[in-house]
């Protein structure tokens, strides 16, 4: 039987094949066939003739690597950075932008129609088209860096290289802001100077492990926030770092430097910053301006990683609620609030549930702020808040029908989709519209799928690109109750 397998495989690991690229896959590779055999090619861009060697081969498809383009696409660019290949951040520095626009319209559409089983030709009538970004470069307002040792033991502050970890030294990301580059030399300059070794995963040693950067766009504010695997004493005026004083004065010099913060994160663990945050200059957050509203944001909240788009993306779900004024919303995974404080103004009440305590407590901040009174805040998980508030006949001093039966129920939940129970609960409360926001198409069309099941009907759909060069996709989709 094991023998007989292997001759069932048509090509050999180093194999040199000459193919045409005819298709994008799912994380934005090319796609070529020989004879009904499926090439994998990473970098290769529909319409390319490339020459590709056998990486692993399989029955009906290998992976394959990118040796040489024979004849290149209309569609292909020179990729702007100079690590693009090697860094696992951008897939498709090699498509030119309008063409990559239209693969992320394709590929929610093919994931809504494949994975959630709903009618080709009904997805394209309900389809608005994708927004787009006018500047594709420099939209990332935050920054998480690995910070490690090269083979000659010198300090590098990077990006992990596609699916490992080790880390590929960046001079300076093209979709990130310009100060990334001066934060990152200040830190690494002082652990030199200082003998501070960078973290070393395999053994658990070494102090610095990432350093996170954010800028509010709009204030011009920017966060600093070192995660350690620091074991020592944390009472007040405790030095996190050797030489911290002068790591303080060298970063607070950069320009818009706001707050310098430590996140404590001992854990043997592929999770970047610790719960544990202790502000060691300035302000405990930044501020941005978002639809008009004031933002607080600290180290560990969410916030959308282009506010640029975000905001388009935001309005877009605020045409969908349709609000008048009246209406009763709830926004699940609320983060700090943006959605739920941007509808806030425009609705009768809303609630937002989220499930880490800082992003909570930056929400009713952020709602205080910007003078909105009717808004509540749950920290929880939503499968589990809303599930309670349901059965409860809600709590806290709200149970009126309004907030059991809403009129909207928007959600925006990470790349996982939304929880069964979740959903289950959505359902029972029946709101009119159901605003769904996602950044995985696949988890959408799964949960599309439940909630057309339970009697919602899809009315449009939206992409939007708030990760370019990236195969990744935002999504929004409207529902309206049919029963
Ligand atoms: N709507 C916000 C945040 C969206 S990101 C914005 O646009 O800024 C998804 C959010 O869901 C994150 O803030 C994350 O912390 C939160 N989250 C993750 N799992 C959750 C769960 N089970 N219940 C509630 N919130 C959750």
């Amino acid at each position: 039987m094991g023998s007989k397998k292997k001759e069932d495989v048509r090509y050999s690991k180093d194999e040199l094949l000459t193919v045409s690229i005819t298709d994008i896959g799912n994380d934005g590779e090319g796609i070529g066939k020989i004879d009904g055999y499926t090439l994998f090619i990473k970098d290769a861009v529909i319409g390319d003739t490339v020459s590709a060697k056998i990486m692993k081969a399989k029955k009906n498809y290998a992976y394959a690597h990118l040796e040489k383009v024979i004849e290149p696409s209309k569609f292909r660019q020179e990729a702007k950075c100079p690590i693009a290949r090697q860094c696992g951040g951008c897939q498709l520095q090699n498509m030119t932008y309008e063409r990559q626009l239209q693969f992320k319209q394709n590929k929610v559409r093919n994931n809504i129609v494949r994975l959630g089983g709903f009618d080709g030709d009904f997805i394209d009538s309900i389809t608005e088209p994708i927004i787009g970004m006018d500047e594709p470069w420099r939209y990332r307002n935050k920054a998480q860096y690995p910070i490690g040792t090269d083979k000659s033991g010198k300090l590098v502050a990077g990006y992990y290289a596609g699916r490992t970890h080790s880390i590929i030294p960046v001079d300076d990301c093209y979709i990130g802001i310009k100060e990334n580059k001066a934060i990152l030399d200040a830190v690494l300059k002082h652990m030199e100077e200082n003998g501070i070794k960078a973290y070393d995963e395999a053994s658990g040693k070494g102090l610095v492990r990432h350093v996170l950067i954010r800028k509010g766009f709009t204030s011009d504010q920017i966060m600093v926030c070192l995660v350690i695997n620091y074991k020592g004493s944390k009472k007040a005026g405790a030095e996190f770092i050797p030489a911290q004083a002068k790591l303080v004065d060298a970063l607070s010099k950069v320009a818009g430097m706001t707050s310098i913060s430590v996140s404590i994160n001992t854990e043997k663990t592929n999770v970047i910053m610790g719960y544990e945050i202790h502000t060691i200059w300035g302000r405990n957050t930044i501020s941005d301006t978002l639809c008009g509203l004031d933002f607080e944001i600290s180290p560990l909240s969410f916030y959308q990683v282009n506010p640029v788009q975000a905001q388009k993306l935001y309005e877009q779900a605020i045409t969908y609620a349709d609000l008048s004024g009246k209406e009763t919303v709830w926004d699940l995974y609320c983060g700090i609030g943006t959605i739920t404080l941007s509808m806030a103004k425009t609705a009768g009440h809303v609630f937002g549930v989220e499930i880490i305590p800082d992003a909570i407590e930056d929400a009713k901040r952020n709602a205080k702020r910007n003078g909105l009174s009717n808004a509540d805040f749950f920290c929880g998980k939503a499968e589990e808040v809303l599930p309670e508030f349901y059965k409860n006949g809600g709590y806290d001093g709200v149970s009126s029908n309004d907030a059991l039966h809403p009129d909207v129920i928007v959600v925006d939940p990470p790349r996982k989709g939304c929880d069964e129970k979740c959903l289950e609960t959505m359902l029972k409360m029946q709101p009119d519209r159901i605003v769904y926001v996602s950044c995985d198409s696949a988890t959408l069309a799964r949960d599309l799928r439940i909630l057309a099941d339970g009697g919602y009907e899809l009315k449009a759909v939206r992409a939007c690109d708030m990760f370019s060069w990236s195969g990744h996709v935002e999504t929004v989709v409207l529902l309206t109750r049919t029963t």
